[in-house]
C-alpha cells in the first residue's frame, strides 16, 4: 500500500489488546527515530519500508513480538542499536526475532560460491528454531519485491531469481500461498516481462469469455447451497501468471489448463464440505479423474481442501474446491493461520506444526546429517524437499511422501533400512514389479523380503532418488 501510516497499522490491530497496540507504537517511533535521515531508493523515508513489513505481518494476525519486530527488522544492520538495547527495551523475544532476520539479510543467495551455499544451508534449517524469523524475512521480501522498479536492472534481476529459487520455494513449504504467488509474479514479471504480459493479457482474454458462465455456476450453486441451509461463500479464483507459465512449459494450451479460473467454495463445516460436493455432482456432471480428497489426506503444507472439475453445461469445464472457512485461511497463509485460529500459544503451536510434519521436517534433518559439503546439501535439498512429491501407501494405509521419479528402492529405504537390504521386489496395488519400479502417485506399495539375501546389488544405488537410499546401498557396499 503506497502511503502507508502508523494510523494504517493500528486499524489492523483491533484484536490486540491496549498493551500490545502500545508496544507496537513505540517499535514504530524508536524505528523512525533510528531510521531518521535514511531514505530508500524511491526517494521516501527509511520507515516506509519497515512500517510495510508490519502491516504485511499484521494482515496475517501475528502475534505483537512478531509485528514489533518487523518495524525493528533493519535497525541491527542499518543503525547503531544493538540487541542488547532491543531486548532491554521490547523483550528478549523481539530481539531475537531482529537478530534472526538481520542474519538471513547479510547472505546472499545469488552466487554459487561455497559461502553462499553455506549460507542457504542456514535459512533453510534456521526454520526449525523459530519460524516466525522466517515469515517476517518473506514480509520483508515481499515489500521489497513490490518496490523492486527502483533498483538497477542488476539488482532487479538477482533479487529475482533469488526469490524464485529460495523465498517462494520456503513460502510454499509454510503453506503461505497467498505470499508465494505474490513472490513468483513479481519475479517473473522482472526476469521474464515480454512472457509475463503476453500471459497476463492472455488471461484476461479467457478469463473475460469464461465470466458469464462462472458467475452463472456460482449463483446457481450459491442457491443450491443456502436452500439447504449450508452457510457459505463463493468466490471465482484465478491462478498465478507464473503458474499458468509452468503449466505452459509443459505443453498445456493456456486455455487447457483446468483449474485457470475456478470456483472457491467455503462452508461452515467438514460435513457441509462433502454434502455439497454431493450437491454439486447432481447438479453438474464430474469429470471423472479430477477428483481429490485433500481434506481426509491434508497436503504436507497443511493445505485441505476437496477438488472437483465439473462439466457446465455450456461447453466449459470448471474446477471447484470445496473447504471450510478456517481451511481457507490455511490455504492463504499456512503455518502462519495458527495466530489466528489459536491465539493462546501460537508460536508453540506452529513449532510442534513444522516438528509433526516429519516428513519434510524429517528428511531436511537428515540430509542434513549427511553432508558435511554445503553446496551437495543445497543440491539435495532443491532436488529432493523443494520439488513435487508424490503419495504412496502401506499395506496399513500409512502416507509416505517421495519425491517424483522414487522407485520400489526409495521406498524400502525409508521404511527400514534392513527392508532394503533384503527387499526382491515388491507388489505394486496388488501386481508384481521389480525394485526399479518408478512409484507414481497413490501407489499402494508391499515390500517383498528376502531373508537369505546377501544384499542390495551394486546398480541399485543408480536406481535410487533419494539421498537416504543411495547413502544406505553405499554404507552396505563398504561394510561388505
Ligand atoms: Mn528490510
Amino acid at each position: 500500500m503506497n502511503n502507508l501510516t502508523i494510523f494504517d497499522l493500528i486499524g489492523k490491530l483491533s484484536k490486540y489488546n491496549d498493551a500490545e497496540i502500545n508496544m507496537v507504537l513505540q517499535a514504530y517511533k524508536y524505528a523512525e527515530y533510528l531510521h531518521k535521515g535514511q531514505v530508500r531508493q524511491s526517494g521516501e523515508e527509511y520507515i516506509i519500508h519497515p512500517l510495510n513489513v508490519a502491516y504485511i505481518l499484521a494482515e496475517m494476525n501475528a502475534d505483537c513480538d512478531t509485528i514489533c519486530a518487523g518495524l525493528l527488522h533493519d535497525t541491527l544492520e542499518d543503525t547503531n542499536i544493538s540487541k542488547e538495547e532491543i531486548a532491554e527495551i521490547f523483550g528478549d523475544e523481539v530481539a531475537k526475532l531482529v537478530d534472526g532476520v538481520t542474519k538471513i539479510s547479510k547472505m546472499n543467495f545469488s552466487s554459487k560460491e561455497e559461502q553462499n551455499m553455506a549460507n542457504t544451508r542456514k535459512i533453510i534449517t534456521g526454520i526449525t528454531e523459530d519460524v516466525r524469523i522466517i515469515i517476517i524475512k518473506l514480509a520483508d521480501r515481499l515489500h521489497n519485491m513490490r518496490t523492486l522498479q527502483y533498483k538497477s536492472e542488476f539488482k532487479q534481476k538477482e533479487n529475482a531469481i533469488e526469490t524464485l529459487d529460495i523465498f517462494a520455494p520456503l513460502a510454499y513449504y509454510i503453506g503461505n500461498y497467498r505470499i508465494k504467488s505474490e513472490l513468483e509474479d513479481l519475479s517473473f514479471m522482472y526476469l521474464k516481462p515480454d512472457e509475463y504480459f503476453r500471459i497476463l493479457d492472455e488471461r484476461n482474454r479467457i478469463e473475460e469469455e469464461n465470466k458469464e458462465c462462472l458467475l452463472e455456476m456460482l449463483k446457481t450453486i450459491e442457491a443450491i447451497l443456502t436452500d439447504k441451509n449450508i452457510p457459505n461463500e463463493i468466490k471465482i479464483r484465478t491462478k498465478n501468471i507464473y503458474g499458468i507459465y509452468k503449466k505452459m512449459a509443459e505443453g498445456y494450451q493456456m486455455k487447457d489448463i483446468h483449474d485457470l479460473h475456478n470456483l472457491k467454495i467455503m462452508v461452515d463445516s467438514i460435513p457441509n464440505c462433502y454434502q455439497s460436493l454431493g450437491l454439486i455432482h447432481q447438479a453438474y456432471n464430474p469429470v471423472n479423474n479430477k477428483f481429490k480428497d485433500f481434506i481426509c489426506c491434508a497436503k504436507p503444507n497443511m493445505y485441505r481442501s476437496l477438488h472437483t472439475t465439473v462439466y457446465s453445461g455450456t461447453g466449459q469445464i470448471v474446477q471447484t474446491q470445496i473447504r471450510t472457512f478456517d481451511m481457507d485461511k490455511v490455504a492463504s497463509f499456512g503455518l502462519a493461520t495458527y495466530w489466528d485460529l489459536n491465539k493462546g500459544n501460537a508460536r508453540h503451536e506452529m513449532q510442534q506444526e513444522l516438528r509433526n510434519r516429519c516428513q519434510f521436517m524429517g528428511s531436511l534433518m537428515e540430509i542434513n546429517s549427511m553432508f558435511s559439503d554445503n553446496t551437495e546439501f543445497v543440491q539435495h535439498i532443491k532436488q529432493e524437499v523443494f520439488t513435487d512429491n508424490i503419495f504412496v501407501y502401506t499395506p496399513n494405509g500409512e502416507r509416505i511422501e517421495l519425491p517424483k521419479g522414487a522407485t520400489v528402492i526409495d521406498f524400502a529405504y525409508r521404511i527400514h533400512t534392513q527392508v532394503g537390504n533384503s527387499m526382491i521386489g515388491a507388489f505394486i496395488n496388488d501386481e508384481f514389479k521389480p525394485v526399479d519400479y518408478v512409484l507414481k502417485n497413490n501407489d499402494r506399495v508391499r515390500i517383498v523380503t528376502d531373508h537369505m539375501s546377501y544384499g542390495p546389488e551394486s546398480d541399485w544405488a543408480d536406481k535410487a532418488q533419494t539421498t537416504l537410499a543411495r547413502r544406505k546401498i553405499q554404507e552396505f557396499g563398504s561394510i561388505r
